[in-house]
């Protein structure tokens, strides 16, 4: 928007000023001092921004007070026509109802939470005829690639990955319409070498844009990274070794020490994953947190996202629930965290690393 289209949704300086002040005169009147919600909306009722506070009151009086017009806050109160808030009954019910508020409605101001994501970077698998690995920042895209992490350290990542797919032969192009297999039938002649890629000659990868894996030796070689990336295979790990080994034993003592390094780097990355699935495994259990009206609101947490929840549930309601949510035992999906969930499980880990005493609230389920 331009900034004079942008003065015409504001209007003037006086008629600015006037709508903050109604609005202050709304905080004042009637903002509760409870966790809550809130949002502040534009003329045509869009939602601009969603906030979360432990108490509404003292965190909406905040934006009155922006020193500056080039604060945020100052900024949203310039854009905003209304202001609406929704009660919570604790700060963590306020902290799940901001995100999911914020995933579903998308709104202008909220940055910083985009912010926060970049932070961290996923592996995505891609889909296609040979599937490869790829480092990226996000994982909210729907294009149906599957996602591991989140993890810290995008340029350390992007080198593993390098090394996972080194490893097993897979693919680091992105020349996706090009790939055939051996078996598919009516390769002749055999596609040409892929310009400025000498990977399938140097032994690094099995070379689908030449037609030289078939199809299921390359699915074979995915499954093994796969495996590795969800901790129930280390195949790719005991090849380096294997090769370090062969170099030792034959006294090529360089070859060895390279073979060594790539070993040490992938398992740089299995640590990482060790800690991301602890993390994960950990947060599993029943949290039990004040609810409406002096009652509770139980929280079903499975591999840190909440499944279900509860307000105010009766013994038999609760088994029930929990009998639903854990049944299938703890281990049921190990794999990547799916794309639309990642956001819930940064929240929580973030959430129980701020506030350990909370854990006082939760209890273990039995898997
Ligand atoms: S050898 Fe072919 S398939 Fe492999 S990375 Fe290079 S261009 Fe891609």
């Amino acid at each position: 928007m331009s900034p004079r289209a942008r003065r015409r949704v504001r209007g003037t300086t006086a008629e600015v000023e006037a709508r903050v002040a109604d609005l202050l005169v709304q905080v004042r009147a009637e903002a509760p001092k409870g966790p809550g919600t809130y949002r502040f909306l534009g003329d045509a009722g869009t939602v601009l921004y969603v906030g979360k506070a432990k108490s509404l009151r003292t965190r909406l009086l905040s934006y009155f007070r922006a020193a500056f017009p080039k604060e945020k806050g100052a900024r949203i109160l310039r854009d905003s026509a209304r202001l609406e808030w929704t009660p919570e009954p604790s700060e963590f019910a306020a902290t799940l109802s901001e995100l999911r508020q914020i995933k579903r409605l998308r709104p202008r101001f909220n940055v910083a939470m985009k912010r926060d994501a970049r932070h961290y970077c996923f592996i995505k698998v891609t889909q296609g005829p040979a599937p490869r690995l790829l480092v990226v920042r996000g994982a909210g895209s729907a294009d149906g690639g599957r996602y591991f992490g989140p993890f810290l350290g995008a340029e350390r990542m992007r080198e593993a990955v390098r090394e996972l797919s080194d490893a097993l032969g897979l693919r680091d192009c992105t020349h996706d319409g090009r790939m055939r297999f051996s078996d598919q039938g009516e390769i002749w002649p055999p596609p040409p070498r892929t310009p400025g890629c000498i990977r399938h000659e140097i032994g690094r990868c099995l070379g689908p844009c030449v037609a030289a894996p078939t199809a299921a030796e390359y699915r074979e070689r995915l499954a093994l990274a796969l495996a590795f990336l969800d901790g129930t295979g280390d195949a790719p790990l005991a090849g380096l070794a294997a090769r370090m080994a062969e170099a030792a034993e034959a006294l090529a003592f360089e070859r060895a020490a390279y073979w060594r390094d790539k070993h040490a780097r992938l398992e740089g990355v299995r640590a990482q994953f060790e800690r991301l699935r602890f993390a994960v495994e950990s947060l599993t259990f029943s949290y039990h947190v004040p609810g409406a009206d002096g009652g509770e609101r139980v929280y079903l947490i499975r591999r840190g996202r909440v499944r279900r929840e509860l307000d105010a549930p009766d013994a038999a309601e609760l088994e029930a629930a929990c009998e639903a949510v854990f049944a299938s035992g703890l281990g049921g999906d190990a794999g990547g965290v799916p794309t639309h969930e990642v956001d819930e499980l940064l929240l929580l880990t973030s959430w129980f690393s701020r506030f350990p005493e909370e854990l006082a609230r939760t209890r273990g389920v039995v898997g």
